[in-house]
């Protein structure tokens, strides 16, 4: 259960005997603190440093972060006296590896209280991020494993843990780009937080499943076959089931009804390189229709956490439509793995280049050490914070500074209504970052939105397809109402009195 040959078999042959050394070492130091002391579960306590130190190695990491996942409890979980257990891990295994494990012993103290009260948890990790990433990534490794046996844990406490974690942990893995971690901790959480959702999720799956599958192996065929026509050389072609979470959120943006979400199961086109990526694309609108506004690309304009690829959405032969991903072998990797590339385990050259690339997308984690602010003030601080942190939610500001905090989709008309009804009644056009544009236009994460009111100017109908908002729509209706009503009356050649 607990066989370090497990760990090396992950590392492979790679692994140096200086290497395999430090893992032996941390593995003993591990086993003798923890020694006597047991999980809820009834296990051994060292079973979930275990587990936490192999999870870290399977996402990749080098020998130094697995040597800490297995340190990782040691200074809060054991008898020996802090100060004492810090001795003896600086004697053995360096400054570097104390300065870890107080990293992720310190971020252990972080508290869930509730969805508005979350920001000063969300404040620490902030700080942690910005020191040293390492120390979130093995506490992300930690609270997996945690998450994946809280069935023996108090009720109560369940639904805390895993309500924390789809709250700070999880959008905090996508923001860093680990989309991987994020989304086994979304979908090991969900059941406990959402259960009746989680079961509905679950039996769509199930009916959809066979479909869906046949669907995309026709495609997947088809395909095969114009690529090798076309001497297009391809690493893999797969498909994947979207995380049952993320579903879930989808499904009820596309007000439950599971014909319009169209990526259920994706696949994925993973190719050398990116003009083979753009080759790609063409050829697959060459076989079949593209959806209309559903071609992506997010290798020109990569997503703020650094993913890239290719998204078109097809009309298949049957009708359905599905959903393709076009990415190379490297923006593959990185999609899942993100900040963590930085570290992994080997692969020296290419770990440099990547780690090239994310000094530049995630130049908000430098941004964050110089931050000065007021810890009491943490409005202040969640402005300074690259707000585009928050998935579903995209930050608009006015022409003075404010942010309006808005869900993503919205357009002017939204932010018009969330500054002020009077503001939205008489908006007759608006100025998008010093623009003109459109009223109808969907807003992006920091736009600057300067609205142009006019008297006469006044809501139409149609406004409510362009709305995301319920204060808009609310106002919107209430006035269109009032205006049918007020033309009724006229047409019968009274004046109303309003
Ligand atoms: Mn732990």
């Amino acid at each position: 259960m607990t066989d370090i040959n497990e760990i090396f078999n992950i590392l492979g042959d790679a692994a140096s005997n200086s290497e395999k050394e430090l893992i032996a070492k941390a593995y003993n130091f591990a086993e003798r603190a923890h020694e006597g002391q047991k999980r809820m579960s009834g296990e051994p306590y060292f079973v979930h440093v275990f587990e936490v130190a192999k999870k870290l190695a399977k996402l990749g990491m080098n020998t130094q972060i697995i040597a800490a996942g297995f340190l990782h409890d040691v200074i809060e979980d054991t008898n020996i006296p802090e100060e004492e257990i810090e001795k003896q891990i600086e004697q053995e295994f360096g400054t570097d590896m104390v300065f870890l494990v107080k990293g992720v012993t310190k971020l252990g103290k972080v508290k869930y209280r509730g969805y508005e009260r979350h920001i000063e948890s969300l404040r620490k990790f902030f700080m942690a991020i910005a020191t040293d990433p390492r120390v979130v990534i093995i506490k992300f490794a930690d609270r997996l494993h945690n998450l994946q046996t809280l069935q023996h844990v108090r009720e109560d406490k369940r639904k805390r843990i895993a309500m924390e974690s789809l709250e700070i942990y999880a959008p905090l893995a996508n923001r860093l780009g680990m989309r991987k971690l994020k989304c086994e901790i979304e979908d090991a959480a969900f059941p406990y937080v959402y259960p009746k959702e989680f079961k509905q999720i679950e039996e769509i799956i199930e009916e959809k499943k066979h479909i869906y599958e046949r669907n995309l192996s026709e495609i997947k065929e088809k395909l095969e076959l114009e690529l090798t026509k076309n001497n297009v050389k391809v690493a893999a072609i797969n498909y994947r089931f979207k995380h049952k979470y993320s579903l879930w959120k989808k499904f009820v943006r596309r007000d439950k009804d599971v014909e319009k979400v169209y990526d259920i199961i994706a696949l994925r086109v993973i190719l050398q390189n990116v003009e083979d990526c753009y080759k790609v694309l063409g050829i697959i609108h060459s076989i079949w229709k593209p959806v209309p506004g559903r071609i992506k690309d997010f290798i020109a304009m990569p997503k703020p956490n650094g993913y890239r690829s290719l998204h078109t959405t097809i009309f298949t032969d049957s009708g359905t439509p599905a959903e393709i991903q076009i990415r190379t072998e490297k923006m593959h990797a990185e999609a899942a793995f993100g900040v963590a590339a930085h570290y992994f385990y080997k692969e020296k050259d290419e770990a440099k280049k990547i780690n090239r690339k994310y000094n530049d997308t995630f130049k908000w984690i430098e941004d964050l050490k110089n931050l000065d602010y007021d810890p009491g003030d943490m409005k202040s601080f969640l402005g300074h914070i690259k707000m585009d942190f928050f998935n579903d939610r995209i930050f608009i500001f006015t022409p003075k500074g404010d942010v309006i905090d808005l869900p993503e989709g919205s357009t002017p008309i939204d932010f018009a209504y969330s500054v002020h009804s009077d503001v939205g009644e008489h908006i007759a056009g608006a100025k998008i970052n010093g623009k003109m544009s459109h009223i109808f236009t969907k807003l992006k994460n920091r736009d600057i939105v300067h609205i142009i009111k006019k008297k006469d100017a006044h809501p139409s109908g149609k406004w409510l397809d362009h709305v995301k908002t319920s204060v808009a729509k609310k106002h919107i209706k209430s006035y269109t109402e009032k205006n049918s009503l007020l033309s009724r009356l006229k047409s019968f050649g009274r004046k109303p009195k309003y």
